[in-house]
């Protein structure tokens, strides 16, 4: 009864004939006037709820047939989350507390002994009853809304990401089960960036939206397409067991969001690259289902093509990547994904210079996967956007709880070739920093050279962008692939990280030594600091040095380590490094002495050349 001009429908139940006269007697008065009815019997309730409206009863605790709080979750409607289909008001004869409390208890709303009942009591009980309705149905209808909104995208009306899932789990049984074969796709709009810079974001959300009302246009009563985020869409396409007609439905979904859309008098036309995964044999779980899709899309895009196929037939993927990929994406649902941080230090001075964050996942199944193993996996597929975004948020979050006890440091982040490869990357980092008011400075992103080196066009400006911003930009792993000095140049390179293995192999021969000279020039010529990974012994640091690399890392330094232990790390390290030079200040001055009185000559001995 939501509408107060409505009349409100009271029906009396009561196996009493004189006690129903009684109280619908009452009622009969009551202005406005309520729609009375009348049972006698369990069954005739329940007959007439079924047939008609009814907002209150008024329910005796014994009919005839039945008790009346066995019949209270009958009348409310059992159907979980729905609004209460009535209220009800007991009336009993016993006026016994503890049988109040178990109908109370039971759902009833409101409790009364036949005698003393009058008029007025009913009435503010009846009203009492109607408040509550329309609190409950509207609680209940709040709630439907909240689970529908966290099942639809509200930008276009389709599933999002959770529904997507769930409806491909379901499919994926099924097929299991020896039901339908089914295709899956996974969908990135091309030139979306471009609309939301040139045209703004509220064109964006207008071609998103039109795109969800095309995809729903194509769609047969089996099909689900879904927007996953971004300009990120998927298909699901039960009972398309061929690879001629799943591309001839791709066909259709790139035809059709190809046809222009007039956008504030423009006309604007993107268009898709559509990977698509034929699933036949169900086995693996869903996610690693969308990680075939997601490969095919790639690679569709990579290439230049609308569509691409990923089928059982082609280079099918080792069992454990497969897995890796479908496990980090529950990882980081799950907040399985955190950091450990490396010391960067000042090999001549010993001063703490940053930290170079490095994932880390425990895998609940597969247990510790080393970042070796899963980046390159997670660089196959989208995941490595994700996955980038939240190394960066940590990051940011663990610098801003070191500002915060008055730790100023720079953390050096590692970003993929694949991440950079997103326009939202700039500003993503932006409002990270913002958000936690750390200044861009402190920021190092990690960038292997062979990624630079294979960059695109718009991986570049992603990052000149990010420069922009204040950001520093790091070139790790330098030497290990076809170096091109192109980069150095047209980026604003802040530092260039020798890769460790010609740090490993120093004290192997001349060859390397001479590599990380010559790098060392390099990096003094273009002015860029140097740093040298991967040094396992102590011994290396003079080496390095000799060689003009000052800034070094590795465990002869320093393992990774959790946030929370840096502070003390930094503390005691420093302390060995003042005892250390005050140690060998003591004892280049007794050297010098000795020296003096002996006049040999002067090969003095330095803090670090220990
Ligand atoms: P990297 O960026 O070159 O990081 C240095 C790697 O060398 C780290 O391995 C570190 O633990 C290891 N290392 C440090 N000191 C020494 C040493 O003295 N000796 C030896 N043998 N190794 C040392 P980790 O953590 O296993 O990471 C491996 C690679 O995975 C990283 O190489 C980086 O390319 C990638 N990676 C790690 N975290 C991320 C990330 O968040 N995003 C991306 N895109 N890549 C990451
Ligand atoms: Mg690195
Ligand atoms: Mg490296």
């Amino acid at each position: 009864m939501a509408d107060a001009t409505e009349v409100v429908r009271v029906l009396i139940a009561d196996d009493d004939a004189v006690d129903r006269a009684a109280v619908h007697r009452m009622l009969s008065r009551s202005e406005p006037a309520f729609a009375l009815s009348e049972a006698a019997t369990a069954q005739a309730l329940l007959e007439r709820l079924a047939s008609d409206t009814v907002d209150v009863v008024i329910l005796d605790r014994h009919l005839g047939d039945a008790e009346g709080l066995d019949l209270v979750p009958l009348l409310l409607g059992a159907e979980r989350n729905a609004p209460p289909r009535c209220a009800i008001i007991m009336v009993t004869g016993l006026g016994d507390e503890r049988s109040a409390v178990r109908a109370l208890r039971a759902g009833v709303h409101d409790y009364l002994p036949k005698d003393g009942l009058n008029r007025e009591v009913l009435e503010q009980s009846i009203h009492g009853c109607l408040r509550w309705l329309d609190n409950e149905r509207e609680r209940r209808e709040t709630t439907q809304r909240l689970t529908r909104l966290g099942m639809y995208d509200t930008l276009t009306g389709l599933p999002n990401r959770n529904l997507f899932y769930d409806r491909l789990e379901q499919a994926r049984l099924a097929t299991a089960r020896g039901g339908a074969p089914f295709a899956l796709f996974m969908m990135d709009l091309d030139f979306f960036k471009e609309v939301n810079d040139t045209l703004g974001h509220e064109a964006g959300d207008r071609l998103l939206h039109e795109v969800g009302h095309r995809l729903r246009g194509i769609t047969r009563q089996t099909d689900s397409f879904a927007r996953l985020g971004g300009d990120e869409f998927a298909g699901l396409l039960v009972g398309v067991d061929s690879i001629e007609a799943a591309v001839a439905v791709a066909e259709k979904v790139c035809a059709s969001i190809r046809e222009p859309v007039l956008i504030d008098g423009q006309m604007v036309s993107v268009g898709v690259s559509v990977g698509i995964a034929l699933v036949r044999d169900p086995n693996l779980d869903a996610r690693a289902l969308m990680c075939w899709a997601d490969q095919a899309m790639y690679r569709a895009k990579r290439e230049g093509r609308d569509y691409d196929v990923f089928s059982e037939h082609d280079e099918l993927p080792e069992a454990r990547p497969l897995l890796i990929a479908a496990q980090l994406q529950q990882a980081l649902d799950r907040n399985e994904i955190f950091l450990h941080f490396q010391p960067k230090i000042d090999l001549g001075t010993g001063e703490v210079v940053g930290f170079e964050a490095l994932a880390r996942w425990i895998s609940p199944t597969l247990g510790e996967v080393s970042p070796a193993e899963f980046i390159p996996i997670a660089e196959r597929s989208t995941t490595i956007r994700r996955l980038t975004h939240r190394v960066l948020e940590l990051s940011l979050e663990q610098i801003r709880c070191w500002r915060e006890s008055g730790l100023d440091t720079s953390v050096a982040v590692n970003v993929s070739a694949r991440a950079l490869d997103d326009d939202g990357l700039g500003p993503f980092i932006a409002s990270e920093l913002e958000a936690r008011d750390v200044p861009a400075r402190v920021l190092t992103l990690e960038i292997t050279e062979t990624a630079l080196v294979a960059s695109t066009a718009r991986a570049r400006s992603v990052l000149r962008a990010i420069t922009d911003l204040g950001v520093s930009i790091s070139i790790d792993d330098f030497g290990a692939g076809y170096t091109s000095f192109r980069y150095l140049r047209e980026l604003d390179i802040s530092e260039i990280k020798v890769d460790g293995l010609f740090v490993t192999h120093l004290e192997g021969g001349p060859r390397d030594s001479s590599i990380v000279r010559s790098i060392a020039e390099l990096a003094r010529g273009f002015g860029v600091r140097l740093v040298a990974e991967g040094i396992e012994s102590a011994d290396l640091w003079a080496t390095l040095r000799g060689l003009g690399c000052h800034i070094g890392q590795g465990f002869s330094i320093a393992r990774p380590m959790a946030g929370a232990e840096i502070p003390l790390w930094e503390r005691s390290w420093l302390s060995r490094v003042r005892t250390q030079r005050e140690f060998y200040s003591g004892v280049r001055r007794v050297a010098a002495a000795e020296l003096r009185r002996s006049r040999a000559s002067n090969d003095g001995v330095s803090a670090y050349d220990q």
